[in-house]
């Protein structure tokens, strides 16, 4: 066993973590665990942890004012994206409210700290982790939320420091190795509770995610029969994929459940329908949301099941998509091609060549008003900043047909996995944050 501090680690003082320990074994026993201390990062065998990489936004404005004062205010050369603390707040209310069960949010989509804040004021306690980082971010923000370890394929390191240094008893899980990795891990805890990751039937969703996580019905009743002894409860989860355009999806994923319960005929505590629930957009026609709570309620009805299990859901775009808008600059005009300030390796990667998304759109001139024939509309397509020409929003986005250089953009729906998934390259990485006070998002209504 050998500890080796890499060189180019030393330069990143002050990421997150200020020790990383490399050691060539797969087995991270007791010796080496006894020696990492908290905030240490422990890479095993050919376990390659991503680098932390620094807080990118910066705070320049806590007063509440609309989208249109704080660009006049602001004048902002790099994007603003906009959050708006009434809508997060009253959004993860309702669903709290309305979910016929336990909401945990899910960090990945969007873990701004503001945002966690907003979701916890609007009375969201728990949070739907995938890596050490993110349970690290709860645990230092909301100490008193619970957080679960829901990713199910971990490393060693994450799953010892989740349960001895922050306490995290939920996990989730697909296959029996990973059964036997978090019992060894743990020192064969008796505080488990174990979630098994199902495969669900291919989806309408726009994201599917069928086909890298889950268990085959005939494996989840192995794991399911192999876990009973050693957990304290025993949970199915699935994730029926982002974006779900019908209710049915989750009908269908708990009759797969229903199944996999009679066959396995082992005490079921926990049923997590995952996240998936969608959010309007100029693409997507959408079923209404009580329709998703109505299907999961006759769903879980259907499992029949006499002790009744807890029922858990994990929405992330839901909860935080209509919550925040980003505005950009045009920079240039060509035709119908608008050289905006933000793009495909900044805030807008999902407007990308890879699944096309289209988002509401609304002018905001600082000076002078819209030419008279300002209704008349057009569809323009966007180009992003960086010298990539795959940096391209083919849109289209619908906007007042004299939209030229120095008009800003307020893009709508942007809180989910936007700038969550914000890259540096090419230097274009500033992005402000400012709290906006207009209750009313605009939404994918308009066109
Ligand atoms: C990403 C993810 C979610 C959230 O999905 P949304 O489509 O944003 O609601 C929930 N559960 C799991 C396991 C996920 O990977």
């Amino acid at each position: 066993m050998e500890y080796r501090l890499p060189k180019y680690l030393t330069r990143c003082k002050n990421y997150f973590f200020p020790r990383w320990f490399t050691v060539q074994s797969n087995s991270a026993n007791e010796d080496v665990l006894k020696r990492i201390q908290d905030k240490d990062v422990l890479l095993v065998g050919h376990d390659q942890s991503p680098i932390p990489t620094s807080p990118t936004f910066s705070y320049i404005s806590s007063k509440l004012y609309s989208v249109d004062e704080t660009i006049a205010e602001l004048k902002p050369s790099v994007p603003l994206y906009c959050l708006r603390p009434k809508t997060i707040e009253a959004t993860a209310a309702w669903f709290v409210s309305t979910f016929p069960g336990q909401v945990l949010y899910a960090v990945k989509c969007n873990p701004e700290p503001q945002i966690l804040q907003m979701l916890w004021n609007g009375g969201i306690r728990h949070f739907d982790c995938s890596s050490l980082k993110e349970i690290e971010l709860i645990h230092a923000l909301l100490p008193s939320a619970k957080a679960y370890f829901m990713h199910p394929i971990k490393t060693r390191n994450s799953i010892y420091k989740a349960y001895f240094h922050y306490g995290i008893r939920d996990y989730a899980l697909d296959s029996i190795e990973e059964l036997h990795k978090i019992i060894e891990v743990t020192a064969n805890a008796n505080d488990l509770s174990l979630l098994v990751r199902i495969k669900v039937p291919e989806n309408v969703t726009l994201i599917d995610l069928s086909h890298k996580y889950g268990a085959s019905a005939a494996d989840a009743v192995d794991i399911l029969r192999q876990a009973r002894p050693v957990a304290k409860n025993l949970g199915i989860c699935f994730h029926v994929g982002s974006q779900c355009l019908n209710p049915e999806c989750y009908e269908s994923a708990l009759a797969v459940v229903k199944g996999i319960i009679t066959q396995a005929n082992v005490k079921i505590d926990i049923i997590d329908v995952g996240g998936g629930f969608p959010e309007r957009y100029p693409h997507c026609v959408l079923p209404s949301r009580d329709l998703f709570m109505l299907a999961i309620k006759r769903g879980f009805q259907d499992l029949n099941l006499t002790e009744k299990p807890a029922l858990w859901c994990e929405p992330g775009r839901a909860l935080v998509c209509a919550g925040c808008s980003l505005v950009v600059t045009v920079l240039a005009r060509r035709k119908d091609v608008l050289y905006i300030n933000d793009g495909v390796y900044g805030n807008l990667s999902d407007a990308g060549k890879l699944l096309n998304w289209r988002y509401p759109v609304r002018l905001v001139r600082r000076n002078e008003p819209t030419s008279a024939v300002a209704n008349e509309l057009k569809s323009f397509t966007f180009y992003g900043p960086t010298c990539d020409s795959i940096d391209v929003m083919k849109g289209p986005f619908v906007l007042p047909d004299d939209v030229k250089v120095d008009d800003y953009i307020e893009i709508g729906q942007t809180g989910a996995y936007n700038s969550a998934l914000k890259t540096s390259f090419n230097g274009f990485d500033e992005t402000k944050i400012v709290l906006v006070n207009d209750d009313f998002p605009i939404t994918a209504l308009e066109h």
